[in-house]
C-alpha cells in the first residue's frame, strides 16, 4: 500500500508552541478584564442540536446557508458544530433557568467556532473567539458598558488604531417597515445589483447593505437607512447608547450600512476594525439580541453581547510588532556523559521536577559540548553536568550558563540549591 501522508484539513491550522503564547496572551487579557467586571466563564458543547443555530442565526444568512458544519449522528440526530457562541449560551440560559438568578447574568467565553468559510489569511474553518453576553437587562448603559470593556481589552493588548462603528437596526416593531422600504428600493434597482446581491435580496435583504460588490455599492449610496425608520423606543434606546459613549469619551463612527451577519440582532449593532484591509478587517462585533430567547422557546429576555476573533487580533499584533515577551521559564538542563551518568541524570530530573524545579535533558547521546549548546539555545540559566567522575564521587557540576562558571555540588544538595537560586519556597 502506498504511504499516505496526512495534512490539516483545509481551512484549519496547527497552533505550535512558539505562537501559542500570543494566543494565550490575548485570551488571558480578555478573561482578566471580563472577570474583573463581574463576568463568569461559561463553556457550552461544541455540538448542539442543529435547530439551536437554524432558529436563532436564521436561514438566509451565510452562516446557516453555506457555512454550518452539520452532521447526522449514529442515532439519526441532526447536530451542528458551533459556528458562533451566542445561540448555545442562550440555549443554556433557558435550560438552566438562569432567568431566576439576579439579573443581568454576565457570561464570557473562550471557544473555537466552525464555519465552512472560504479560507484565507484571517479566515479559517476553525477559529477562536473571545466573547461575552449580558443577559436580562435592556438599558442602553449595558450596550455602552460592553463596548467599553472590549475597548479596554484592545487597549491593554496595545492594538494600534482600532476603530468602532455603530448602528441601530430597530426591532420587531420598526424593522418590518424598514425592510419593506429597503426591498422596494432594491427591487427598483435590481438590474444594477450584483448577482450575489440579487440572491440576498430574495432571501435576506438586509444582507445587501454590507455587500462589498462594486456595482451594488453604487446603488447603496442612496439606499434607505435604518436610522430613519426607528420607532420611538428604538430611537430613544440608540440615543441613550450614544450618549453614554459620548459621556465616556469613546470615539465611534455611525455606519448606517452596518447590519451584521446574524439574524438575531435587534437595535444596537457595532463592530471593531483593525488596520487590515477588506473583509478580514473586522476584529469583532456584537449588539443587542432581545428577540433571541423567544425564538429558542424561552421567555422574552433582553440581552447584549460581543464576539471577537482571536486570530485577527494576533495577526494585528504580529503585523504591528507589539508582541508580549515570550515566556521563558527558568529551567535547568541536565547534561550527562556515559550510561551510569545518564541514569543519574534521569533520576535527578525527576527529583528536580518533584521539587517544583523546571528541568529537562538526560537521554542524550551527544557529547557534553553539544548538550550545553542545546541548553544555551533553550536559554536556560543553569545546566547540571554529570560525567563518569561525578557519578563515582556522588557529585554534579552546576554551570551558570551566563558566566560559564562551574562549581561542584554534592548530588543530594542540588535540588535544594536550585530551589534556593530560583527562589522557590
Ligand atoms: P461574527 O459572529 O461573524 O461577527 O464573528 C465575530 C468575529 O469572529 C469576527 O469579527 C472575526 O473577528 C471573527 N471571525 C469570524 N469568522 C471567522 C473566520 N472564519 N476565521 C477567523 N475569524 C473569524
Amino acid at each position: 500500500m502506498a504511504k499516505q501522508q496526512f495534512q490539516t484539513v483545509r481551512g484549519m491550522y496547527d497552533l505550535l508552541p512558539e505562537r501559542r503564547y500570543i494566543f494565550d496572551y490575548v485570551t488571558s487579557t480578555f478573561a482578566r478584564a471580563a472577570e474583573d467586571a463581574g463576568y463568569g466563564r461559561i463553556e457550552t458543547p461544541v455540538l448542539e442540536d442543529e435547530g439551536v443555530f437554524l432558529r436563532s442565526i436564521g436561514e438566509g444568512t451565510d452562516v446557516v446557508d453555506k457555512e454550518i458544519y452539520a452532521l447526522t449522528d449514529r442515532g439519526d440526530k441532526r447536530l451542528a458544530l458551533r459556528p458562533e457562541g451566542t445561540a448555545g449560551i442562550a440555549r443554556a440560559y433557558i435550560e438552566h433557568g438562569m432567568g431566576s438568578r439576579p439579573q443581568p447574568v454576565r457570561l464570557y467565553y473562550l471557544e473555537e467556532m466552525f464555519r465552512y468559510d472560504r479560507p484565507q489569511e484571517g479566515r479559517y474553518r476553525q477559529h477562536q473567539q473571545i466573547g461575552l453576553e449580558v443577559i436580562g437587562e435592556a438599558n442602553p448603559s449595558q450596550d455602552a458598558q460592553v463596548i467599553m470593556l472590549i475597548q479596554r481589552v484592545y487597549k491593554r493588548l496595545r492594538l494600534p488604531n482600532v476603530t468602532l462603528q455603530i448602528n441601530s437596526i430597530g426591532d420587531a416593531t420598526c424593522r418590518p417597515k424598514y425592510r419593506k422600504a429597503l426591498v422596494e428600493y432594491l427591487e427598483a434597482h435590481k438590474k444594477q445589483l450584483a448577482e450575489v446581491d440579487r440572491e440576498r435580496l430574495a432571501k435576506n435583504p438586509l444582507r445587501v447593505l454590507d455587500s462589498k460588490e462594486p456595482s451594488t455599492q453604487v446603488i447603496l449610496a442612496e439606499v434607505p437607512q435604518t436610522l430613519n425608520y426607528l420607532c420611538d423606543d428604538c430611537q430613544q434606546h440608540f440615543a441613550g447608547v450614544l450618549e453614554y459613549l459620548d459621556d465616556l469619551g469613546i470615539n465611534y463612527e455611525l455606519n448606517p450600512m452596518l447590519v451584521r451577519g446574524l439574524d438575531y440582532y435587534t437595535r444596537t449593532v457595532f463592530e471593531f476594525y483593525g488596520e487590515r484591509e477588506g473583509a478580514q478587517a473586522s476584529l469583532g462585533g456584537g449588539g443587542r439580541y432581545d428577540g433571541l430567547f423567544e425564538q429558542l422557546g424561552g421567555t422574552p429576555t433582553p440581552a447584549v453581547g460581543f464576539a471577537g476573533g482571536v486570530e485577527r487580533v494576533v495577526l494585528e499584533l504580529e503585523a504591528a510588532g507589539v508582541l508580549p515577551p515570550e515566556p521563558k521559564p527558568d529551567r535547568v538542563y541536565v547534561a550527562s556523559l556515559g550510561e551510569p551518568a545518564r541514569l543519574a541524570a534521569f533520576r535527578l530530573i525527576e527529583q528536580l521536577l518533584d521539587g517544583n524545579v523546571p528541568a529537562t535533558g538526560a537521554v542524550d547521546r551527544d557529547g557534553i559540548g553539544a548538550q550545553l549548546a542545546r541548553a544555551d539555545k533553550l536559554g536556560v540559566p543553569y545546566a547540571v553536568i554529570i560525567g563518569q567522575k561525578e557519578v563515582k564521587e556522588g557529585t554534579v557540576l552546576l554551570r551558570d550558563m551566563a558566566t560559564g562558571a562551574q562549581e561542584t555540588l554534592k548530588e543530594e544538595a542540588v535540588v535544594a540549591e536550585l530551589r534556593r537560586r530560583f527562589g522557590i519556597t
